[in-house]
């Protein structure tokens, strides 16, 4: 009745998320359910239906085969995102000690995520939200790289010392035109600041670019998620600023 995509999944998964049970033991265990999973699945139900995205009801996205936790600080992390990780890993030398540099954490996918496939690697977040910071913190240690990575506030590169191997950023690139058009379930749940690159989506791209070259060590390399069309425009920013594109 809501026009929800996939009603039935939805309703699944967060039944199996009120009873605490997975999948397969939700199937086994049916007729066992704790006492208040009717109240929680009802509960979650009501959230669902007026447009709450799973992930955001349940607090876990799951993003590169780990799960993340999020909360209202911190961007949903896409699969479109995995991209990004996959360009990394496909640059790198696995076994090197690689730093690297997240911009804009978030959830800390990113970083997290690298840390977990590089094992040598070890790694600095920033982010401007104390929130995100302290989730980015909390997926660090629960997916066990937190003894390689640390976490601080700074605006882009601002507060950031030292170079780098590798700076990585998923930074907000919508438009303005981009942010009037996004749909409720992203504009009602995914954090303003995580999505808004300013009038034509690049603000951020502009703020970060500059500091570049200070941030990494010679031969580094800086990989960006851009979004659709903008890829050119940001090349163009990073020719300017004398880097090897
Ligand atoms: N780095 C985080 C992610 O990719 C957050 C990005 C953002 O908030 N724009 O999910």
């Amino acid at each position: 009745e809501a026009r929800i995509a996939a009603p039935e999944l939805d309703a699944r998964l967060l039944l199996c998320h009120a009873t605490g049970l997975t999948h397969e033991a939700y199937v086994a265990a049916l007729n066992d359910a704790a006492p208040d999973a009717a109240a929680r699945f009802g509960a979650s139900i009501e959230r669902r239906l007026v447009g709450e995205p799973v992930s955001r009801i349940v607090g876990i996205r799951e993003f590169y085969g780990r799960s993340f936790r999020i909360d209202a600080s911190t961007l949903d992390p896409r699969p479109d995102t995995e991209t990004l990780v996959e360009a990394v890993l496909g640059l790198v030398d696995r076994e090197a000690p690689l730093s690297i540099l997240d911009l804009g954490t978030g959830s800390g996918c990113i970083l997290v995520t690298l840390l977990a496939e590089l094992p040598r690697a070890s790694g600095v977040g920033v982010d401007v939200s104390q929130g995100a910071l302290e989730q980015a913190l909390a997926n660090a240690d629960a997916l066990g790289v937190g003894n390689r990575v640390s976490f601080a506030a700074s605006d882009w590169l601002e507060a950031v010392e030292g170079r780098f191997d590798l700076v990585v950023a998923n930074p907000p690139y919508l438009s303005a035109a981009d942010m009037a058009a996004l749909s409720p379930e992203v504009r009602g749940h995914d954090p303003g600041p995580a999505l808004d690159g300013g009038p034509d989506g690049l603000s951020a791209y502009r703020r970060i670019v500059p500091g570049l070259r200070k941030a990494l060590h010679p031969g580094g390399f800086a990989l960006f998620e851009v979004g659709s069309g903008q890829a050119q425009a940001v090349l163009r920013l990073l020719a300017e600023a004398g880097l090897d594109v």
